[in-house]
C-alpha cells in the first residue's frame, strides 16, 4: 500500500483533541469540523497529555467543541457485529464451495442450492494440532524476527495530541529472513511447504481463533490509562468499537512494538505469499512441474507483496494507520482475510489444473502490465509530488492550492479520476484471477470483493478529504469529476 499524505510534515499546525470521557484517562481525538463524529456531549474539555516516552511533541493542542452525533460506518453496531461473525464463515465457505472435490457452478447452485456444493474435503481437517502449530509458529517466528532484527526508524504522522510516534520498520528484512530460513529448512528437510494445502483449514481455524483473541485483548486493553483512542472507534457501543478498534496505536514492550503496523505488513502479507508458494510446491510435487498459470499468479502476487514491504514507510500515512483504531476489522483483515482469501486463486489452480493457451497467457500479462502501469504510475506520481513538488517529473502538473496548505493534483494521473491508483489495483486483480480460466466463478471472488472494497474505501477517503479540505475538496471534485 502507498500513501502520500504530507500530514506528518506540517509541524506546528494547531490540532484539536477531544479529552477524556469522564475521569478515565481515555482520549478521543476530534477535529474542529462540523462533521466531527464523537458522541461527546458528556465529555470534559481538558487537553490530554501525550505519552512522552515514544512521542515527540510538535504542535500545540487546542480543545474543540464536542460533536453532535456519532457517525457510524459499516451499517453501525448491527452491521459491525454481523461482519465480525460472518467474515470467518466466508473464509470457510470459499473452501466449502470450491476445493479438490469440486467447485460451485452458478447454474447448479441456482438449481440445487447448497446441496450442489462439494463440502469440506476429507483431506483437509477443520482443526488439527499440526495446523495450529504451523499457523501460530509462523506468528511467533515473525514476532521474534521483528523484535530481533534491526529496522529503520521512521516517525509517523502528527497525532491528534500533537505528538508523533517512532516506528521500527523491518518487514522487508523479516521477508528476507523468512526466505533464508525457508530455503535452509526445506533443504534440510525440516520444512515442507507442500503441507500448507492439507493444513489450510486447520491453519485458518487457528488464525481465526487467534484474531478473535487478539481483538478481545485490544478492546480490553484500550480501557487502560493514557490510551489514545481512534476517532471512529470510541462510540461507546461494544460491538461496534470491538470491530472498528478503540485504540489508535496499541503498543507492547514499553511502547517499542507497534501491534497495528506490525500486523498490517509482516505476518499476513508474507504469510499470503507462503501459502501461494506452498500451493505451487504441492503442484510441483504432484504434477512434476509448476504450471504457467500458477507461476504467473505467484509472480504477480509476489511482486505486489515485495513492493509493499519495500515501500514499508508508506504505510505510516495510510488511513489504516493514521485514522482507524486497531480492532477486529484490521486484526482479522491482516492476519486471516488477506492470506487465506487472497491465495484462493493459487489453491484453485492447484486443485483445478489450467492448461491455458499462449493467447490467454499473453492477455493476462497485458492486463497485469496495464494495471501495474496505472497503479505504480499514479502512486509514484503522488508520492513524488508530496515528497518534492519541484521534481521535474511532477513540477509541470496542474494543482489546486488548498487553505489547508497542501496542493491537490488536478492533471496527470490524478486529473483522470480521484482514485486512479485504485483502478490500477483493480485491473491487476483481474490479472490475478484470469489465469483460473472460465469454468467457475469462485476463483473470481477476489476481483469482485476487491472492487467493492475499493469503492467503499474511495467513499471513506472522500469523506475524510472533505473533512480535511472542506470547500477546497468540493472545488477539487468539480474539476476531477470521476471517482474511480
Ligand atoms: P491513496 O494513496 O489514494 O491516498 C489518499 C490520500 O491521497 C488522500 O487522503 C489525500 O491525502 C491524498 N490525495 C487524494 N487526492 C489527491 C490529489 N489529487 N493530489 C494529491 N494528493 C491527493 O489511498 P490508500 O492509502 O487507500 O491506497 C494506497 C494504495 O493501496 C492504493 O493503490 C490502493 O489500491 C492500495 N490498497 C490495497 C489494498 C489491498 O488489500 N490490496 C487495500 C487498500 C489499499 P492528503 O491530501 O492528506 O495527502
Amino acid at each position: 500500500r502507498e500513501s502520500t499524505s504530507t500530514f506528518d510534515t506540517r509541524v506546528g499546525e494547531t490540532l484539536s483533541i477531544m479529552p477524556p470521557r469522564t475521569r478515565t484517562s481515555s482520549r478521543t481525538p476530534s477535529k474542529a469540523s462540523s462533521s466531527a463524529k464523537s458522541p461527546a456531549k458528556t465529555r470534559s474539555r481538558q487537553a490530554a497529555k501525550p505519552k512522552a516516552s515514544a512521542r515527540v511533541k510538535t504542535a500545540p493542542v487546542t480543545p474543540t467543541a464536542p460533536a453532535a452525533a456519532m457517525h457510524y460506518e459499516f451499517g453501525g453496531p448491527i452491521g459491525a457485529a454481523a461482519i465480525t461473525l460472518v467474515l470467518p464463515l466466508v473464509c470457510y465457505f470459499l473452501v466449502y464451495a470450491c476445493n479438490e472435490d469440486g467447485c460451485a457452478a452458478v447454474g447448479d447452485v441456482a438449481r440445487r442450492g447448497l446441496a450442489s456444493l462439494p463440502g469440506f474435503p476429507k483431506s483437509m481437517p477443520l482443526f488439527d494440532a499440526q495446523g495450529a502449530v504451523m499457523a501460530l509458529g509462523w506468528m511467533a517466528f515473525t514476532i521474534i524476527a521483528h523484535v530481533a532484527l534491526p529496522g529503520i526508524e521512521k516517525q509517523g504522522v502528527v497525532l491528534p495530541d500533537g505528538s508523533r510516534l517512532t516506528y521500527k520498520l523491518n518487514g522487508f528484512r523479516v521477508f528476507v529472513a523468512t526466505c533464508v530460513v525457508g530455503a535452509i529448512g526445506t533443504h534440510a528437510g525440516v520444512i515442507d511447504l507442500t503441507l500448507v494445502h492439507e493444513k489450510f483449514l486447520s491453519m485458518l481455524t487457528a488464525m481465526i481463533v487467534f484474531s478473535y483473541a487478539l481483538s478481545t485483548y485490544l478492546y480490553a486493553s484500550s480501557f487502560g490509562r493514557g490510551k489514545m483512542l481512534a476517532k471512529g472507534g470510541d462510540s461507546g457501543n461494544a460491538a461496534y468499537d470491538y470491530f472498528i478498534g478503540r485504540e489508535l496505536n496499541p503498543r507492547l514492550l514499553n511502547g517499542k512494538f507497534d501491534l497495528k503496523v506490525f500486523c498490517e505488513l509482516t505476518p499476513g502479507l508474507i504469510g499470503w505469499l507462503l501459502l501461494d508458494l506452498g500451493f505451487a510446491a504441492k503442484e510441483y510435487a504432484t504434477f512434476g512441474a509448476v504450471s504457467p498459470a500458477m507461476a504467473l499468479v505467484c509472480a504477480f502476487q509476489g511482486a505486489y507483496v515485495i513492493d509493499a514491504l519495500w515501500n514499508e514507510p508508506a504505510i505510516l500515512t495510510t488511513m489504516d494507520v493514521t485514522t482507524d483504531g486497531f480492532g477486529f476489522m484490521l486484526a482479522f483483515g491482516d492476519l486471516v482475510w488477506v492470506p487465506f482469501t487472497y491465495s484462493l486463486q493459487c489453491r484453485y489452480i492447484l486443485e483445478h489444473p489450467q492448461a491455458l493457451s499462449n493467447a490467454h497467457l499473453a492477455l493476462v500479462l497485458l492486463v497485469q502490465c496495464v494495471g501495474y502501469a496505472i497503479f505504480r504510475g499514479a502512486n509514484s506520481q503522488k508520492n513524488l509530488f508530496r515528497t518534492n513538488p519541484n521534481d521535474p517529473r511532477v513540477a509541470h502538473l496542474k494543482t489546486l492550492q488548498t487553505k489547508r496548505g497542501t496542493k491537490l493534483i488536478v492533471s496527470g494521473w490524478w486529473g483522470i479520476c480521484r482514485h486512479i491508483n485504485y483502478l490500477g489495483d483493480w485491473i491487476m486483480a483481474w490479472a490475478w484471477c484470469l489465469p483460473c480460466g472460465f469454468s467457475h466463478v469462485v476463483p473470481y471472488f477476489y476481483v469482485i470483493y476487491f472492487g467493492i472494497l475499493l469503492a467503499h474505501r474511495d467513499a471513506r477517503d472522500g469523506e475524510a478529504c472533505e473533512e480535511k479540505y472542506g470547500a477546497d475538496w468540493v472545488r477539487y471534485c468539480a474539476i476531477v469529476k470521476y471517482r474511480l
